[in-house]
């Protein structure tokens, strides 16, 4: 049976009765509207944890965009019977009163990692994640936290977040969890129309042709370059970034002497995709 908890009154209780056990909690935080990306996640948590919290809270004070608030999918039930399944213990789901209560008046922010990319296209969205995140941590009191290679830079958000403030929760990243075709899972991808759904595929294949070309010796900006083209041919609205980066720091690279990382955000009619790999 998966617990539903709504409080954090509630789930400190819950907490304090698993550390008074010795248990090592791991914690999956989520905005819901679960795919096999969050369930892997789970599962790795289910692994490397004896008590598994899944954590569903759509943020809003990481949304840049009210619309993109407003249209993020919702389904609780369907999530629930998910994670039943898998066996979680606990699912919190609080609502935006309970974690931003009258009076809140903190801000978490990460400088550095969080600038690029993301930052720079959805202004104060880090900053939300931050926030959310500590909370979540300080809610749980979590050893382990699960988050997804998807969300590339969010990790090194997190990493970063963790080391500076001493947080005792050891972020544990997780590969992507793709379609057959290469589209990386995702919630918003339910947003895509038909016709949408066929092209999406085409920035993580053109990622993977800009990557094999930059190995094999080719300059960054002429593969960036070629790959950005191919994917408005394919019919993306957009290319908002596509970047070689270091994997860990996120500085602009152009040459392969660390683990670098090819990152790119693209728009799809309405709807923003995100996707990385490794170079
Ligand atoms: P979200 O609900 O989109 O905030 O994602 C919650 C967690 O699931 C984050 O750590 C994401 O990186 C992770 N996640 C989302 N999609 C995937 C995926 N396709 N593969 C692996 N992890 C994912």
């Amino acid at each position: 049976m998966t617990d539903v908890i709504r409080s954090a009154e509630a789930l400190r209780e819950k907490v304090a009765g698993w550390n008074r056990a010795g248990a090592l909690v791991g914690v999956v935080p989520t905005m819901g509207a679960l795919h096999d990306g969050h369930l892997s996640l789970a599962r790795a948590a289910r692994k490397q944890s004896d008590r598994v919290i899944v954590t569903i809270f759509v943020n809003p004070m990481q949304f840049n965009n009210p619309e993109d608030l407003k249209k993020y999918p919702r389904d609780e039930a369907h999530d629930l019977a998910l994670l039943e399944a898998d066996g979680v213990d606990v699912l919190f789901a609080p609502g935006p009163e309970e974690v931003y209560p009258n009076g809140f008046a903190s801000k978490v922010s990460v400088s550095g990692v969080s600038e690029p990319m993301e930052g720079a296209f959805r202004p104060g969205h880090f900053d939300g994640v931050a926030t959310v995140v500590t909370k979540l941590f300080g809610m749980t009191q979590a050893g382990r936290a699960f988050f997804g290679e998807k969300d590339w830079q969010q990790v090194q958000v997190v990493q970063r977040l963790v080391r500076d403030l001493n947080i005792p929760t050891r972020i544990i990243p997780c590969a992507t969890i793709r379609e057959e075709d290469g589209l990386a899972m995702s919630s918003r991808n339910v947003r895509l129309t038909a016709a949408e759904r066929a092209i999406a595929p085409a920035l993580h294949r053109e990622m993977q042709t800009a990557a094999a070309a930059i190995r094999g010796g080719a300059s960054a900006d002429a593969a960036l370059g070629a790959a950005r083209k191919a994917i408005l041919a394919a019919g993306f609205a957009s290319v908002e970034y596509l970047d070689l980066r270091d994997a860990e720091t996120l500085e602009t690279v152009t040459s392969l002497d660390r683990p670098a990382r090819l990152l790119a955000a693209a728009m799809l009619g309405e709807v923003r995709l995100i996707d990385n790999i490794a170079v």
